[in-house]
């Protein structure tokens, strides 16, 4: 692949070389395993003395393929792909972290994260501490003798709270830590943590990256020397993604721009249209001027993203509501379609969290998530003003 070709032309021409019948697109090797011709070579490639392709638990062509273009996507120089989002999120800190060591993250993690980080890494002697994203001056003193990484996400779900890639990077450095991002919500086309300093970037392929709900997914992008550590730890505990999913999002990674400059560009213009709603009180979206922290989604994202979440006066009856009168978007929890999905997160994805841990990352009764999809503008706003109308 051409290093200097612009990101989208890598996306595009970044495909494996040709088999010996010329194809135009990508095979699919929906196969397990594969063969050697001779015991030498056999015994040469288990080495690692030349290259070559064992059993698609370790790595697979079609697989393969997608790592390599989602490497260039993000600027990278390896990856995994993972079956899940979350056996990405999970291998990324399984893999990093040993007994007694302790992990900062900031508040406002995607839900099973905080699940692993709160419920199951304790169990086997790993701890945290929890920062505010927006509150970078107490990120230091939360850094102890035994903290060997800083993990974090943003924009954040379902609250859209920013966080300072290049402060994160600098205190990674200045205190030795891995840095670790989740990158689902912005994707490359939107931001690159590896321009900040970090070791590792994670994402959920089942939400932009496919981009069509088709398919669940997960990438680990890192460092060499990163993924090396990362890369031995999936080989052996097994959370490999299927050819056949490989092939899948490989394909959709052809569009990811032209389908993230279209989500964005709906978010933002429904983002403004809901701030002038009467019965919604607060539009949360990076881009808005009336975001908090708009001046660094400006430095670090060229975009806003495809998400937007907002308040409406009535809670969660109003939230209920809405989602009820709806008859073009859909009901669900899933994100990153061309599908516009409303979420009630209190009730939904957030249910599992207390009263004030849900404040405390901002998820009021009356939040509604939106997943902005690709259908036309005028349409979504017809459905929502069905709901809001009330
Ligand atoms: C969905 C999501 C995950 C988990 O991904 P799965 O593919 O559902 O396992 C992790 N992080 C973020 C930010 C997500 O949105």
């Amino acid at each position: 692949m051409n290093k200097n070709w612009q990101p989208q032309t890598r996306a595009i021409r970044g495909q494996m070389d040709k088999t010996q019948y010329g194809e135009h697109s990508a095979p699919l090797f929906l196969t397990s395993s594969f063969t050697f011709n001779s015991a030498e070579e056999m015994a040469a490639t288990f080495a690692g003395e030349r290259e070559g392709i064992i059993y698609s638990r370790y790595n697979n062509p079609s697989v393969d393929e997608l790592i390599g273009k989602a490497c260039a996507l993000e600027g990278t120089e390896a990856g995994f792909a993972t079956a899940s989002g979350m056996a990405a999120v999970f291998a990324s800190l399984a893999a990093l972290v040993k007994q007694g060591d302790h992990i900062v993250a900031t508040r406002a993690l995607f839900g099973s994260t905080h699940q692993l980080l709160t419920n199951f890494l304790p169990k086997w002697g790993v701890t945290h501490t929890y920062v505010e994203p927006d509150q970078l001056e107490t990120w230091a003193a939360a850094v102890q003798d035994n903290t060997v990484l800083f993990c974090t996400e943003t924009p954040s779900n379902p609250g859209l709270k920013l966080v300072d890639l290049e402060a994160a990077g600098k205190l990674c450095k200045a205190h030795d830590l891995l840095f670790v991002v989740d990158n689902c919500f912005a994707t490359p086309v939107i931001q690159r943590p590896a321009e900040f300093g970090a070791d590792l970037i994670t994402h959920s392929v089942t939400k932009w990256m496919d981009g069509q709900g088709r398919v669940l997914g997960g990438l680990l992008l890192g460092t060499q020397e990163v993924m090396d550590r990362v890369t031995a730890f999936c080989r052996h505990t097994g959370p490999a993604m299927s050819p056949f999913n490989a092939w899948t999002v490989s394909k959709s990674l052809e569009t990811l721009h032209l389908r993230m400059d279209a989500h964005c560009r709906s978010a933002f213009a429904l983002a403004t249209w809901l701030e002038a709603q009467a019965s919604v009180t607060k539009v949360h979206y990076p881009f808005l001027e009336s975001h908090p922290q708009h001046g660094l989604a400006k430095r670090q994202m060229s975009a806003g993203g495809g998400l937007v979440s907002f308040e409406l006066a009535g809670g969660a009856a109003a939230a209920q509501r809405l989602l009820n009168a709806a008859e073009l978007c859909t009901r669900s929890s899933n994100l990153g379609d061309t599908r516009t999905i409303l979420t009630h997160p209190a009730t939904t994805t957030h249910s599992k969290l207390s009263p004030e841990e849900r404040a405390a990352v901002g998820i009021s009764d009356g939040l509604v998530r939106m997943s902005v999809g690709l259908e036309a503008v005028v349409d979504i706003q017809e459905d929502l003003l069905r709901g809001l109308a009330h």
